[in-house]
C-alpha cells in the first residue's frame, strides 16, 4: 500500500525553494513592438515546478470550509487567485489581454462555516482536520438535511455542538446489530467503507446507510482510508455524492468526514485505534442556498488575427475535495500556458480564450453559461479543449491520455477531425493523446458541440478498465491531492504541452474541422427568460447539432437580454424556452410587449416560430426536477396565435403522432421528460402529436406564410441519453425550416 504523503516530503521542499523570490524578477519588461525578435521557444518554458507550486496554492482554498466546491467562498477565491495570476503576466497585458469576470446563479449552494472534530484519547482531548459534507446537488429538501438549521438562505452562524461518548463501527453487521438504545446520545465513528457506493451498488450502500441513521445516533463521523487498490475503499464521493446525500425518510444527523492519515496527532494510525477514542466533540455550522452564485474568470489573449479563435477550458471548482487533479490540473494547466507566452513574449496566431468555469460539479453551469453568453466568440472559434483531468489510476490500471469529443456519427460522420488533429500536432512536442468518441455529457467541452465548435476533453485514463473514472482515479475522493498528482507530473506536463499545441499551432495551421456544411440558415433560441441554461442548446446537444448538421448557425439570445426585431432578423426558425428562473431567487419573469411583438411580428413576416413550455426546470436527459413556477408565462407569447397552456400536466413519457405533417414523418412516437408536458389548447391549427386527446405538439398558421410550432414539453427537444429516441424528429424540424 502506498503511503504517498510521507514519501513526497523531499520534492515538496524542492518545490518551496524553486520558489524562492527573484525566481520572476528575471523576465524582462514588455515591449510588444519587438516581441518578435524576443520570442523563444515557449514550450521549453514549460515548468514542473511552476505547475505543481500553484496546485499547492489552489489546493490550500477551503481547507477549513468545502474546498472549493461550486458557487461556494472557496470557488471564488480560487478565480480570484486565477485573476491575480492573470494580472501579473505584464507582457500579455500590454499586448492587450482582458480578463472578464462573468456572474451566474446556480440552483442551489452549499456554504460552511465551521466543521471541528476533538477526539478525547488517554483523557487528552486533540482537534483534528475535519470536514462538513455538501448537500444533494438538485434536491433542495434533500440539500437542507446538511445545513445546520435546516433553513434555505439563513446565513447566520449558528453552529451546531454534539459532544458524547463514541461508538465505531466498521462492519453492516455491526450496524445491523446496533440498537437505539446503544446509539442514543453516541457518535458514531464509521469506517466509510462500510457505506462506500465506490465499492458495492449504491443500493445496498444506501440500505446500510439507512439503518444507522433510523437508529439516531447524536453525530456521525465518516473516517476514510487511502488505498490504491481496486475493490478498496479509498473514500469515494464521500464529501459529496455519498449515499448519505440521497436519503430521505430516515433523520438527518450532523455529519463530518475525517481522513485516518489526519489523525496521527490523537495517536491513531490505524482503523483499529479508533477503539481508542473515548469521547468526541464535533462542531458544524453550514448553510445551503438557494440560488447560489457562481461565476467564470475568461481571458481574451489578442491574436494575431483577431478574426479567429481558440478556445482552451478548465474547471476551477472542485468536488467538495482538495481537487489537485480535478481540477486543478486543468487550472493550472491553463495559468501555466498564458505564463509561458507571457514569458516567451508570444502573440498567438488567432485570439486564445483560456476560460475557467465555475460550479461545473453542479452540472457544467459555468461552461453552459458561458456559451450562451458568447455567441460572438462562437462563431469564429476553431476549436475548444477542454483540460478535465489528470487522474492517479488505482494500481495495475495504465492509462492514457485521451482526447474524447461527441462527433456527429448519429448524423453519418463520426470523424474525430479535433482530436486527430491535436493528437498528431501535440506528438510533434512529445505529448501522446489517443482520440475517443463519447456521446456524452464528457466535460464542458459538451456544451460547445450543440453549437458547431469542434471540441474536445483532455483527460488520463483508461476507457476500457477504467469502467467509474471517478473511483478508479481517485477523482471525487479526499485523496485527490498534490501528492497523489506529483506521481503523474509527467503526465501533467504533457497536458500542458497539448494544450499550449492547442493554443499555438490550430490558428497557425488552420486545419478543417468541421465536419458540417458552412452555415448559409440561422436557427435563433431566445432564453431572454429562461435562467436554467441546460434548458438551452447547451443542454439540449443533438437538438443544436442537427441544426448544424442541416446547414444552421445556432445562435441564443442569452438569459436576461431582451429580444428584439433585430436579434431575429434573417433567422429561419425561432425557438422561444420556456419562461423558467430559480425559484429562489425573486426575479420576475414576465415577457414585456415589445418583446411579444417582436416575435409575434416574426411569424407574421413569415418565420417559424417554435413555442416551448416545461412544467419542471429539466437538465440533462430529460432529468425532471422542482416545478417551473413560471410556466404561466409562455401564454403572452402564445395567446396571440390562439394557444393556451393549461394547469396540470400531460402524463407518462410519450406522445403519438398524429397526421402526415413532413414535421413527424417517419415517427410514431415522441419522447417526452416524465410528465413534463403543459397541456394547451389550440383555437385553429392542427395537431401532430398527442397523449390520450390532449395536444402535445401542434402547428398554427400565423400568418403570411409564418407557422407557430407549438410544444408542451420542453423535453421533446432534450437529449434522450444513450438512445436519442427523438433524433429523427429533431431532424425532421431542421430540415423544414431549411425548406421553407
Ligand atoms: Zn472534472
Amino acid at each position: 500500500m502506498r503511503k504517498p504523503w510521507s514519501r513526497l516530503v523531499g520534492l515538496v521542499l524542492t518545490l518551496v525553494f524553486s520558489l524562492a523570490p527573484g525566481a520572476s524578477a528575471a523576465s524582462p519588461q514588455p515591449s510588444p513592438g519587438v516581441r518578435r525578435h524576443l520570442s523563444a521557444d515557449p514550450f521549453a518554458r514549460i515548468s514542473r515546478e511552476r505547475l505543481f507550486a500553484t496546485l499547492r496554492e489552489l489546493t490550500g482554498i477551503g481547507a477549513s470550509s468545502l474546498w472549493r466546491t461550486s458557487a461556494s467562498s472557496g470557488e471564488a477565491e480560487a478565480l480570484d487567485l486565477v485573476a491575480a495570476r492573470l494580472g501579473e503576466l505584464s507582457f500579455l497585458r500590454a499586448a492587450g489581454l482582458e480578463v472578464e469576470r462573468q456572474h451566474f446563479r446556480t440552483y442551489l449552494a452549499t456554504e460552511v462555516w465551521s466543521a471541528r472534530l476533538e477526539l478525547t484519547v488517554g483523557g487528552r482531548e486533540v482537534e483534528v482536520p475535519a470536514h462538513a459534507l455538501s448537500g444533494n446537488r438538485e434536491t433542495l429538501a434533500l440539500a437542507l438535511r446538511f445545513d445546520s438549521d435546516g433553513a434555505v438562505n439563513d446565513a447566520a452562524r449558528n453552529p451546531v455542538v454534539v459532544d458524547g461518548p463514541v461508538i465505531v463501527i466498521r462492519s453492516a453487521a455491526e450496524i445491523a446489530a446496533l440498537s437505539a438504545a446503544s446509539a442514543h446520545g453516541r457518535i458514531v465513528l464509521l469506517d466509510y467503507a462500510v457505506i462506500d457506493r465506490g465499492i458495492m451498488t449504491t443500493q445496498t450502500a444506501g440500505g446500510i446507510a439507512a439503518t444507522l441513521l433510523a437508529r439516531e445516533p447524536a453525530a456521525l463521523v465518516l473516517v476514510t482510508s487511502f488505498s490504491n487498490v481496486h475493490g478498496e475503499s479509498h473514500g469515494s464521493f464521500v464529501g459529496d455524492l455519498s449515499v448519505l446525500v440521497s436519503l430521505d425518510g430516515v433523520p438527518p444527523v450532523p455529519t463530518l468526514y475525517v481522513r485516518l492519515e489526519d489523525l496521527a496527532g490523537a495517536g491513531l494510525r490505524s482503523l483499529e485505534d479508533l477503539r481508542a477514542v473515548e469521547a468526541a466533540r464535533l462542531t458544524w455550522d453550514a448553510d445551503v442556498f438557494s440560488p447560489g452564485f457562481s461565476s467564470n474568470v475568461v481571458a481574451t489573449i489578442p491574436g494575431a488575427d483577431r478574426s479567429r479563435a481558440v478556445i482552451l477550458g478548465a474547471h476551477a471548482d472542485s468536488a467538495n475535495t482538495p481537487g489537485a487533479m480535478d481540477n486543478g490540473s486543468g487550472t493550472v494547466t491553463l495559468l501555466e500556458v498564458a505564463r509561458v507566452l507571457d514569458a516567451a513574449r508570444v502573440q498567438p496566431p488567432v485570439d486564445l480564450v483560456l476560460a475557467w468555469f465555475g460550479s461545473h460539479e453542479r452540472g457544467l453551469y459555468g461552461s453552459t453559461n458561458f456559451v450562451t453568453t458568447h455567441q460572438e466568440l462562437l462563431d469564429r472559434t476553431l476549436a475548444m479543449l477542454q483540460v478535465d483531468c489528470l487522474t492517479r489510476p488505482l494500481d495495475g490500471i495504465r492509462a492514457d491520455l485521451y482526447l474524447e469529443e461527441w462527433p456527429f456519427g448519429r448524423f453519418g460522420d463520426p470523424r474525430l477531425t479535433w482530436p486527430e488533429y491535436l493528437t498528431q500536432a501535440a506528438r510533434d512536442r512529445g505529448a501522446t493523446t489517443v482520440p475517443l468518441a463519447y456521446y456524452g455529457i464528457a466535460s464542458d467541452n459538451a456544451s460547445f458541440a450543440p453549437y458547431d465548435v469542434p471540441n474536445a476533453n483532455l483527460v488520463f485514463m483508461n476507457p476500457v478498465t477504467m469502467d467509474e473514472v471517478h473511483y478508479d482515479g481517485h477523482l471525487h475522493d479526499p485523496y485527490d491531492t498534490v501528492e497523489l498528482a506529483l506521481e503523474e507530473a509527467d503526465t501533467l506536463e504533457a497536458m500542458a504541452r497539448v494544450a499550449l499545441t492547442a493554443a499555438l499551432r490550430t490558428g497557425r495551421e488552420d486545419p478543417v474541422l468541421r465536419v458540417t456544411p458552412r452555415p448559409d440558415r440561422r436557427a435563433v433560441f431566445v432564453a431572454t427568460h429562461t435562467e436554467p441554461p441546460h434548458m438551452t442548446p447547451a443542454g439540449l446537444t443533438d437538438l443544436g447539432m442537427a441544426f448544424a448538421w442541416e446547414g444552421f448557425d445556432v445562435d441564443t439570445v442569452p438569459y436576461g437580454r431582451a429580444v428584439s426585431p433585430a436579434e431575429l432578423s434573417g433567422a429561419s426558425v425561432v425557438v422561444v424556452l420556456p419562461v423558467a428562473a430559480y425559484p429562489g431567487g425573486g426575479t420576475q419573469e414576465v415577457w414585456g410587449a415589445a418583446e411579444v411583438a417582436a416575435l409575434q411580428g416574426y411569424a407574421a413576416g413569415g418565420g417559424l416560430l417554435v413555442v416551448t413550455n416545461s412544467a419542471n426546470r429539466l437538465k440533462y436527459a430529460n432529468q425532471v426536477l422542482e416545478p417551473n413556477v413560471h410556466r404561466g408565462g409562455a401564454n403572452a407569447v402564445a395567446s396571440p396565435f390562439g394557444v393556451t397552456f393549461g394547469s396540470g400536466t400531460l402524463p407518462g413519457t410519450s406522445a403519438r403522432t398524429t397526421g402526415s405533417h413532413t414535421l413527424i414523418q417517419g415517427i410514431s412516437t415522441l419522447q417526452m421528460a416524465a410528465g413534463n408536458g403543459v397541456p394547451f389548447t389550440v383555437r385553429a391549427g392542427q395537431v401532430l402529436a398527442q397523449v390520450g386527446s390532449q395536444p402535445a405538439l401542434a402547428v398554427v398558421d400565423a400568418g403570411g406564410g409564418g407557422k407557430v410550432l407549438v410544444l408542451a414539453d420542453l423535453g421533446i427537444l432534450g437529449n434522450g441519453g444513450d438512445q436519442p429516441a427523438n433524433l429523427q424528429f429533431w431532424r425532421n424540424l431542421a430540415r423544414f425550416a431549411r425548406s421553407r
